[in-house]
């Protein structure tokens, strides 16, 4: 059977860790908008040249090239037979909307879950602020949460870590707003729906994921659902 889940959160919320090892657990594949707007432009198909153009002015990507995207990835045959777990969207109400309605007219599928990883403003902007990134593997580390094992080299390939600029305290609280006034009504439409579970995130991430996999392994147990 195939499994259509969505991870919600905001950005150091842990969704798409929390999304990867899921998908080790079940095999079900990920879908990653970052990844697949980075893939297409990289490959630079017709969508991604479309795309190119909003990102290289700061743009948002508007609603209907991203639906595109993801659909056409939905169409392939791994996605086709397990579902897709769904990290980084959908992003707004409208791409909620034709996220559902691709998936009915294409695959003939419907969501199954949406899991809001919650975690309150002030942990996020400390999570955020004291991070840096590998810019050879894009693992990222954390200054007291996660520290590399030499100072400011990565564990991988010992590569020289980096920290985004704008990853400053104050910064990362306004970055923060705009997204929950993003998220928030996402997140109420889905409520709404009675698709919803919310996950506490102020956690570590084996306590996120064993929540997670225990609340999939209750819908399971109801006489509708089975997760074979
Ligand atoms: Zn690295």
């Amino acid at each position: 059977m195939y499994l259509n889940l969505i991870f919600l959160g905001a950005p150091g919320a842990g969704k798409g860790t929390q999304a990867k090892l899921l998908s080790e657990k079940l095999g079900i594949p990920t879908i990653s908008s970052g990844e697949i707007l980075r893939d297409n432009i990289c490959r630079r198909t017709r969508l991604g040249l479309e795309a190119q153009d909003f990102v290289e002015r700061g743009e948002l990507v508007p609603d209907d090239l991203v639906v595109s995207m993801i659909t056409s990835v939905l169409r392939l045959p791994a996605y086709q037979q397990n579902g897709a777990l769904l990290d980084g969207f959908p992003r707004s109400i409208e791409q909620a909307k034709a996220l559902t309605l691709a998936l009915k007219t294409v695959l003939n599928q419907e969501i199954y879950r949406v899991f809001y990883i919650k975690v309150g403003k002030g942990e996020l902007a400390q999570r955020l602020s004291g991070r840096s990134i590998c810019p050879v593997c894009n693992t990222t580390y954390h200054d007291t949460k996660n520290p590399p094992l030499v100072t400011q080299r990565c564990n991988k390939e010992g590569a020289t870590l980096y920290r985004r600029s704008d990853d400053t305290y104050a910064t990362t609280l306004n970055r923060l707003q705009v997204y929950f006034n993003h998220i928030i009504p996402l997140v109420d439409y889905y409520d709404r729906k009675g698709l919803l579970e919310i996950i506490n995130g102020e956690q570590s991430v084996e306590k996120v994921n064993s929540e997670i996999y225990q609340k999939l392994g209750e819908m399971a147990r109801t006489p509708q659902l089975s997760l074979a």
